[in-house]
């Protein structure tokens, strides 16, 4: 139901006032007028009456009735005037009627009716007063007025003079005369009630400017001024109201930083976090947790949490994390793309008022886990490549001292695969020390880079793989411009492109050609160059499904040709370490049975 307005208030209560007031006034106005008229009407007998009676004491004979009545028809003025003599027993001594009257009388034979409170009127008057009395006639709907006052012909009162009105047509008159007030009254009144509903108009209006500036203010709207009063009462609701507006646009404004600096801390972190209510709708959420859970942030927030995260673990998890007292850990596996391992940590959140929900952070994790593979890998690999040429060794080194020693044939035979096995551990751990080293520098980043002509790098790499092209028949093409120099450490390049060379000699069939490029490319429009080297052959290529780890150390595609052509496993590795520690990047493009090319970019600072 709507609530009265302040205006229709003011003005009921305005009304209900001025209808008392007014009813009253014309209560009183009536009663007033009547009293006055009745008043007037007495004044008016009692100067009949005493002429009346001064009058009769020059009749000889009050019992005759004609003298009488001549002598009071000079004297009586209006036509419903009635004269009786009474003496003070109360016997009639004579009526004196104005002769109008009287005729009218005549007719209603009611010239007998007695005078109320007689006795009473007779008794005041016997003590020399004037004595007045009243009564209302219920069937003629008028009063009778009755004045009485004393009678003598001598010094001695004979009796009384009693003159009496019937009222009935001063009450016509007088209720003519409440009828025009009362219609007086009413337009007054309507006239009033006007001005009142103006009034209470002008009196409401800054009360409702004061509420509707107060309602902008709720809903966030702090640009209008809030409207000054006169009135003392609103005057101090408006300020009050003024003061909390500053208050809150000051408090949204804190909020509102804490909000966004709160939204770039969330956003900022490599973690993933999202916060859900205890009805597990989503009420918090930051870019990290939405790229990993491949939702869309504006569309989740608010949400509920089974309508926008597909997978049951986490929401699972979520459900755990609102009704455990103590943070809780676990794994999840997301099926991507690209396959993910997430690692959830999630606090439950307890305010004071019941509600509560949850907090988890989701770190990703397939790179750790990925890191800690490798590094497993790495050690059984170590262990296992370092293994079998000791293990050689020492079987060789027992079998000469058993007595082998002195076959002339086998003894020679059974050193040069001592010595053999001994290169392969010299060879293996040169390359893990130089991998390390390489490392080392790149983790620091004081690679130190020297303009070197490039043809000259690429000439020294072919020249230590020479040899054995040579053996196997195979060409090597450079392909340079001799004025080609860049910012590199030559000697950590000469490294990795004699790697890359020696693999495309060691995976090539004989008499196949291996070409060797290098150029300048031009990357970006604001002409940044980058240095691109690329060794192709035309071997035996390799599949598609080691291209991802070829780059990994110990990792060989064909474990026993690589061995037999005595690799380590760890050549590829060193290059990708080297082009890092240059900032740059190396690509495989390979072709099974078509040949390999490899191709290492490195940025030109200049
Ligand atoms: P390795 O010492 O065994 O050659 P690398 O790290 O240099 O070790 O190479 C890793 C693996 O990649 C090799 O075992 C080989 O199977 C493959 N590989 C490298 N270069 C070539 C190439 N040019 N052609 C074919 N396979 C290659």
């Amino acid at each position: 139901m709507p609530k009265p307005r302040l205006a229709r208030r003011l003005f009921t209560a305005y009304s209900v006032a001025l209808v008392t007031v007014m009813g009253g006034c014309y209560w009183l106005s009536t009663v007033y007028m009547a009293s006055i008229t009745e008043e007037a009407e007495f004044e008016r007998m009692t100067t009949t009456a005493i002429r009346l009676a001064d009058a009769l004491k020059q009749v000889v004979d009050v019992s005759d009735q004609e003298q009488v009545t001549r002598t009071a028809n000079k004297l009586l003025s209006s036509n419903d005037q009635k004269f009786e003599l009474f003496d003070f027993q109360g016997n009639r001594l004579a009526t004196i009627i104005h002769d109008k009257l009287a005729k009218e009388n005549e007719a209603k034979d009611d010239q007998g009716d007695a005078l109320p409170n007689l006795k009473q009127l007779l008794d005041e008057t016997k003590g020399g007063r004037i004595a007045k009395t009243s009564r209302y006639n219920v069937s003629k709907n008028s009063r009778l007025l009755v004045v009485a006052v004393p009678f003598s012909f001598t010094s001695t009162p004979l009796g009384a003079l009693c003159l009496s009105v019937d009222t009935q047509q001063t009450d016509h008159i007088l209720a003519d005369a409440f009828k025009k007030l009362l219609i007086g009254f009413i337009v007054v009144g309507l006239f009033a009630l006007f001005i009142g509903w103006l009034i209470a108009l002008w009196v409401a209006k800054p009360a409702r400017d004061l509420a509707r500036a107060i309602k902008r203010v709720a809903n966030g709207d702090g640009t209008e001024p809030i409207p000054r009063s006169e009135v003392a009462e609103l005057a101090t609701i408006a300020e009050a109201t003024s003061m909390l507006k500053e208050k809150l646009v000051e408090r949204g404004l804190t909020l509102g930083r804490r909000d966004i600096e709160q939204e770039a801390v969330l956003d900022s972190m490599m973690e993933g976090v999202l916060a859900v209510d205890v009805r597990q709708r989503i009420v918090g959420l930051n870019q990290a947790a939405a790229t990993l859970m491949n939702i869309d942030i504006n569309a989740a927030l608010r949400q509920p949490l089974q309508s926008v995260v597909r997978n049951p673990a986490i929401r699972r998890f979520v459900l755990r994390a609102i009704d455990c007292r103590d943070p809780i850990e676990d794994d999840f596996n997301l099926t991507g793309p690209p396959k993910r391992t997430i690692r959830a940590h999630g606090t439950a959140l307890r305010d004071p008022s019941g509600e509560g929900g949850a907090v988890i952070v989701l770190n990703d994790v397939t790179e750790l886990e990925r890191l800690e593979i490798v590094r497993q890998d790495f050690v059984a690999n170590v262990s296992h490549e370092l293994k079998t040429p000791i293990a050689t060794i020492k079987g060789f080194a027992e079998t000469l001292l058993d007595g082998a020693i002195n076959d002339p044939d086998d003894n020679r035979r059974f050193l040069s695969i001592v010595a053999k096995q001994a290169d392969r551990l010299e060879a293996i751990i040169e390359d893990l020390l130089a991998l390390s080293r390489i490392e080392q520098s790149e983790g620091s980043g004081a690679l130190p880079l020297e303009p070197t002509r490039i043809t000259d790098l690429l000439a020294v790499a072919c020249a230590d793989c020479m040899p054995r092209a040579m053996e196997q028949g195979i060409t090597m093409n450079i392909t340079c411009d001799a004025s080609l120099f860049a910012p590199v450490n030559a000697p950590l390049l000469e490294q990795a492109v004699a790697n890359l060379i020696e693999n495309a000699v060691k995976y090539s069939g004989t008499s196949q050609p291996i070409s060797i490029r290098a150029g300048l490319e031009k990357v970006s429009p604001e002409g940044k160059e980058e240095l691109a080297i690329s060794v192709a052959d035309y071997g035996c290529g390799i599949q598609a499904e080691h291209l991802p780890r070829l780059f990994e150390r110990f990792y060989r595609v064909d474990k026993g040709r690589s061995r037999q052509a005595g690799g380590t496993g760890l050549g590829l590795s060193i290059v990708k370490h080297i082009v890092q520690a240059h900032g740059g990047t190396i690509s495989v493009d390979s072709r099974p049975n078509e040949g390999s090319s490899f191709c290492l970019r490195i940025p030109c600072i200049r």
